[in-house]
């Protein structure tokens, strides 16, 4: 991807742990390289069409001037994902913080740390067969929708759908939605799992009946193999409730393992004879 790349900004802030450094603050260079495409900008010579780098220099300024973290870690974190949140079209960054005079007892050029920061695109498969069924899927979306550090969601259509996994239990309404997020697949599943307390969530029974689940179905390309969080959600290739929805989505979204699209998948499913979904949007299939 294109780049568009700031060297050696000088910022005077009062970044560090120490009394001193937060009472007379000290000189930190930023360097940034913000990955963007440029094309259009390029062939317009419109700046309206790209990123604007002196109103990127003059936020990253502010933010690093009107805080004071003890760590340089905090100050580019903090940096980086409020040049993220404030122009749009910058998919991800580095951003390398230095601090010349940083107080060590020996001589040096220089320490700093240097992040990598940016969008991801997230799926989600949401499901509910307690009391308000749609009202629960609409927190769900809400909740994400109104998370600062997520953009773009869409939602696919409801299907209605009978219980899987043998569990007597009333029917489901599910749907999936999309995001872009610039939190860690570990921040979205707390943020999910916050959603189903939100919603009154308890577990009593593996698979059994649920205001709300939320689970994460792809996240980007990550291959992601740990109890806690599985990603891709494993057993997808065997629930339509999950694949009808995502596959308005994101038919041609390939499962990073399988290497098959979604809408392969729900084609496999279907030639299988097996499936859940019984309507759409409150109609019969
Ligand atoms: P299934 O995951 O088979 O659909 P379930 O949704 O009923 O079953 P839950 O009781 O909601 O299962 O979740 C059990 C645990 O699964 C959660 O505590 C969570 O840590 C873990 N988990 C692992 N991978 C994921 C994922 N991709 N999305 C959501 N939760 C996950
Ligand atoms: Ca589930
Ligand atoms: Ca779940």
């Amino acid at each position: 991807m294109d780049q568009i790349r700031i060297k050696g900004l000088e910022i005077f802030a009062r970044h560090g742990v120490y009394e001193e450094e937060k009472k007379l603050g000290q000189r930190f260079l930023a360097d940034a390289v913000l990955y963007t495409d440029t094309r259009r900008a390029g062939k317009s010579d419109d700046l309206e069409a790209s990123t604007d780098y002196g109103a990127v220099c003059r936020r990253l300024e502010e933010v690093l001037t009107e805080n004071s973290f003890n760590l340089i870690e905090s100050a580019a974190e903090h940096a980086a994902q409020e040049l993220l949140l404030s122009f749009p079209r910058i998919e991800r960054l580095t951003l390398e913080l230095h601090k010349p005079q940083a107080p060590i007892p020996l001589p040096f050029s220089d320490v700093s740390v240097r992040i990598e920061r940016g969008w991801h695109t997230a799926y989600v498969a949401l499901g509910s067969n307690m009391g308000d069924r749609d009202g629960w899927l609409e927190l769900g979306r809400k909740g994400l929708e109104g998370h600062p550090a997520c953009r773009d969601v869409k939602m696919a259509s409801l299907y209605a759908s009978v219980p899987y996994g043998g569990v007597e239990q009333e029917d489901f309404v599910n749907s999936a939605l999309s995001l872009r997020t610039l939190l860690s697949p570990y921040e979205l599943l707390d943020v999910l799992q916050g959603l189903e307390q939100e919603a009154g969530r308890e577990r009593l029974v593996h698979w059994g009946p649920r205001t709300l689940d939320l689970d994460l179905l792809f996240y980007d390309d990550l291959v992601l193999d740990d109890p806690r969080l599985r990603v891709p959600h494993p057993d997808m290739e065997n629930r339509d409730f999950v694949l009808l929805p995502l596959c308005e989505l994101a038919p041609a979204y390939r499962h990073p393992l399988t290497h098959k699209t979604v809408r392969q998948m729900l084609e496999e499913l279907r030639a299988r004879g097996e499936g859940q979904v019984t309507g759409r949007n409150g109609s019969d299939f």
